[in-house]
């Protein structure tokens, strides 16, 4: 079975895409990774969003088993991720690494959940399961802003509160795969919710559908 995770950033939906692939046997990708990865190799050459040809070029050489995390999550790294993310030839390049991810689970497996922005609705549309994952703006601002102070106290939450923003916006505004709620999509809420009753809320919609 293929479960499609989509969301806007710390929505929560990594971490129930993981807890549901562990429930049902399932491997799990976190697509954003790729988009990060591609990022991360720009900055380290020197490179922005304008150069749109060098940026297709270091999508063609991303390849999901050897990504190195390191470094991936910087919000300098988040920044750019948004901005190649709204490059057609990127995503083309990406693309077809997750639908084989998809469609290829590792041995052993029941299938594949995948998290990103555009799996319900690109990567995966003949999911049997689709969930969309929402929180609160401000809400999502300080999840990240806690978590970037583990490694820099010095981060100020009207910055992130203020990348965040922008990020939504071209993730949702961009023409090539915008963020967006698919038809048939289970949508949680996860602002006033813990982890916990949000999974269940995922695990029990699946289960009552999965026969
Ligand atoms: O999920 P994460 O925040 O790590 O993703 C980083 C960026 O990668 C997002 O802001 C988005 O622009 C892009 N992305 C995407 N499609 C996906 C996954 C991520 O456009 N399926």
């Amino acid at each position: 079975m293929i479960v499609a995770i989509d969301g806007p950033a710390a929505s929560g939906k990594g971490t129930i895409a993981k807890k549901l692939a562990e429930y049902f046997n399932l491997s799990y990708l976190d697509t954003g990774v790729l988009y990060r990865a591609v990022a991360l190799q720009m900055l380290t050459k020197g490179m922005n969003e304008k150069d749109s040809q060098s940026a297709e070029k270091v999508a063609r050489q991303v390849s999901i088993a050897s990504i190195d995390h390191t470094g991936i999550r910087t919000r300098a790294v988040s920044d750019l991720a948004s901005k190649i993310a709204a490059i057609p030839g990127v995503r083309q390049e990406l693309l077809t690494r997750q639908r084989r991810f998809a469609q290829n689970p590792d041995p052993g497996k029941d299938g594949a959940v995948l998290d990103g922005r555009d799996i319900g609705t690109v990567v995966c549309p003949h999911a049997d399961f689709k969930i969309f994952i929402i929180a609160d703006l401000e809400i999502r601002a300080k999840r990240r802003w806690k978590e970037l102070l583990q490694s820099d106290p010095t981060v100020i939450y009207c910055e992130v509160l203020e990348e965040m923003r922008s990020r939504d916006e071209r993730d949702t505004n961009r023409k090539d795969a915008p963020l967006a709620v698919t038809l048939g999509a289970l949508v949680i809420d996860t602002s006033n919710k813990s982890i916990d009753v949000s999974f269940n809320e995922a695990k029990n919609w699946i289960l009552s559908r999965r026969f």
